[in-house]
């Protein structure tokens, strides 16, 4: 029986900045400072991270699995190795009608099992619609942190400006 708690995580626009395209190369992946701080603060209150990202550039073939690999090693340095699972779906809606890739749930779903959580204790923070409706397909509660692609969501529980707020809202419910 799951009686765990995590948190999914997308990657860009939220652990990394938005670029406005697919993200690949080192030079782009630049990490904001307050994001490996809110994430260890999230791991040492009980939570497992699962971070959840498309990268439907592999199957459109701008970049290969190991360039994604490379830049999930690049945040786990500098959160101290604090992701318990860096999931990706590497399909492209153009190409697959994947249940992994969002707004599909799931890569999340996986996440929480993999991390034996309960999706009612658990939550997603991303910076897209897609991200909320995987999330709200999952079960979890979701946080959105606008960026240039969406400002507000429905289907966000929260909304707020930037990942340590997120992470503080986070710490003030995460356990009701
Ligand atoms: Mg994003």
């Amino acid at each position: 029986m799951f009686t765990g708690k995590c948190v999914l995580l997308d990657r860009d626009g939220v652990l990394n900045e938005e670029k406005g395209d697919y993200v690949y190369r080192d030079e782009d992946f630049i990490i904001p400072a307050d994001v490996p701080e809110g994430l260890k603060a999230l791991k040492a209150a009980g939570f497992a991270l699962v971070v959840v990202t498309n990268q439907g550039g592999i199957n459109k073939g701008l970049y290969t699995r190991e360039a994604v690999l490379q830049l999930h090693e690049k945040i786990q340095q500098a959160c101290d190795h604090c992701l318990d699972y860096l999931l990706f779906a590497p399909w492209h809606r153009e190409f697959s009608l994947s249940l992994s890739s969002k707004p599909g749930s799931l890569m999340m779903e996986r996440g929480l099992a993999l991390t034996q959580s309960l999706p009612e204790q658990s939550w997603l923070i991303g910076d897209a619609e897609r991200d909320m409706a995987g999330g709200k397909k999952a079960g979890v509660r979701t946080i959105l942190i606008p960026t240039l692609k969406e400002t507000e969501s429905p289907l966000a529980d929260f909304v707020c400006p930037d990942f340590k707020t997120a992470a503080e809202i986070i710490l003030c419910h995460g356990n009701q």
